[in-house]
């Protein structure tokens, strides 16, 4: 390094001082022929900077920290699986059918749509944080308590926030062979140990659920339906369940698909929320309801458990379109009753087609089949999943579920029906009849 002027400025390059007379056109010198007070600083902070920048040892002294470390995340975060969506697009296809999320074949109610076009006109305000008109919407329809009920983004938000308030490291959650991906997900995102109880012919097993709860027990999730096996425990095994499980352990029943249930032996759970201290039951407005994109869901529960879970939850966790929308599609019964129906006649034909063809076909509830494909080359689920992609038709894959000589196929429009029934059927070389 040259010398500048002597004295305090002994360190200051010649360079250094040439560069910032000519930056700053006039003299940086004082009377005392020294730099100014200014420039000293200046080339300090800059030389400080630089030598923080190039140098590691420098740059640990001047800081006063350790080594360099990255944040890390809580231990087992990053080994929880990430969740996947079903598909909805096909390279080399512009219209696709999408029979792969379970979403509405005949799509939201009008009065949903007109409530959501209405919101956008308030966009400024922030949602009623206590989504009062859901609550009061939902408790008109299904004559239920308002201040037993919670909404959430999505019924996804409060399976999370169950876990969240009721189990943590150390604890376990069970879930059925073939249950909801996103039980055990939630289950690890809290520290807890996801249980999986086998099921019995693709069914939920309340023995096996009993066998398989500990001391560490904190939570069953059941979803009745469930997805994708389709298949419903009868209202009585699911008393069964909660009279044998502990009264300190939280049963939530899943009533995603709900809707499409019709039968006096379906049991929502309703009955157990009323007549335990410990039981939940969840519903959505993303399948029958048809607004999935808005992330709407419920929950109904005694006061206890609603007064914990909104302690848990975001101020203003379902936004403003979200509850007028979901609040229209609730009093629109006359179409809820129209994909009811929808569901119900399209059930029926799928099951038989699908069992004319030899295709195993066991869960016949919720608006999703399971046709299982045999373990036959060309003939596998792998197999017909590129047969209908090649037409244009994204199915559901379920290999992550266990099943992976399954299918899971939403009941989509008629169209999209006759569809995928006749692709299905020239797959396996029949007539779909
Ligand atoms: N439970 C079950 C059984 C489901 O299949 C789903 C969605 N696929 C959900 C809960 C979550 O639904 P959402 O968050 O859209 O309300």
């Amino acid at each position: 390094m040259s010398r500048g002027a002597s004295g305090s400025s002994a360190l200051v390059p010649e360079s250094f001082m040439s560069c910032l007379s000519k930056v700053l056109n006039k003299s940086i010198y004082n009377e005392a022929k020294q730099p100014q007070v200014a420039v000293l600083s200046m080339f300090s902070l800059i030389s400080t900077r630089h030598a923080t920048k190039t140098d590691p040892n420098l740059a640990t002294s001047n800081t006063g920290m350790g080594a360099m470390a990255l944040p890390q995340p809580r231990a087992g975060l990053m080994d929880i699986p990430l969740y996947e969506g079903g598909k909805s697009s096909l390279k080399g296809h512009g219209r696709v059918i999408k029979l792969s999320s379970n979403e509405s074949a005949l799509g939201p109610s009008p009065a949903a749509l007109v409530a959501h076009a209405d919101a956008a006109s308030s966009l400024v305000r922030y949602p009623d944080g206590n989504a009062t008109a859901l609550k009061s919407a939902i408790s008109d329809v299904h004559g239920l308590d308002s201040s037993q009920l919670m909404c959430g983004a999505g019924s996804d938000e409060i399976l999370c926030l169950v876990c969240r308030a009721y189990a943590g490291p150390g604890d376990e959650v069970l879930h059925t062979a073939h249950g909801f991906l996103m039980y055990g997900i939630y289950a690890r995102s809290v520290g807890a140990t996801p249980v999986v109880v086998p099921e019995t012919n693709l069914m939920a097993d309340v023995d096996a659920i009993l066998a398989a709860v500990t001391d560490a027990t904190k939570i069953v999730f059941v979803a009745n339906p469930n997805n994708p096996t389709g298949t419903v425990l009868p209202g009585a095994d699911l008393a069964r369940l909660r009279a044998r499980l502990r009264e300190d352990i939280v049963l939530v029943v899943d009533g995603a698909y709900a809707e499409f249930m019709g039968g006096a032996d379906y049991d929502g759970g309703r009955a157990l929320v009323e007549s335990t201290p410990n039981t939940v039951m969840t519903r959505t407005f993303s399948k029958i309801y048809g607004l999935a994109s808005l992330r709407v869901g419920w929950a109904y529960a005694p006061r206890s458990i609603i007064e914990t879970l909104e302690r848990l939850r975001s101020p203003f966790n379902v936004n403003g379109p979200a509850l007028a929308a979901a609040s229209a599609a609730m009093r629109d019964v006359a179409h809820t009753k129209a994909a009811f129906d929808h569901n119900v006649r399209w059930m029926g034909v799928a099951v038989q087609r699908l069992r004319s063809l030899g295709l195993e076909v066991i869960g016949e509830s919720g608006n999703f089949v399971l046709p299982k494909f045999p373990n036959v080359p060309g003939k596998t689920a792998a197999d017909a999943d590129v047969f209908l992609q090649s037409k244009g038709i994204i199915v559901r894959r379920v290999d992550n579920y266990g099943l992976p000589d399954h299918l899971r196929i939403t009941l989509g429009d008629d169209d999209e029906m006759n569809a995928v029934l006749t692709v299905v059927a020239e797959f396996m070389g029949g007539d779909s009849g």
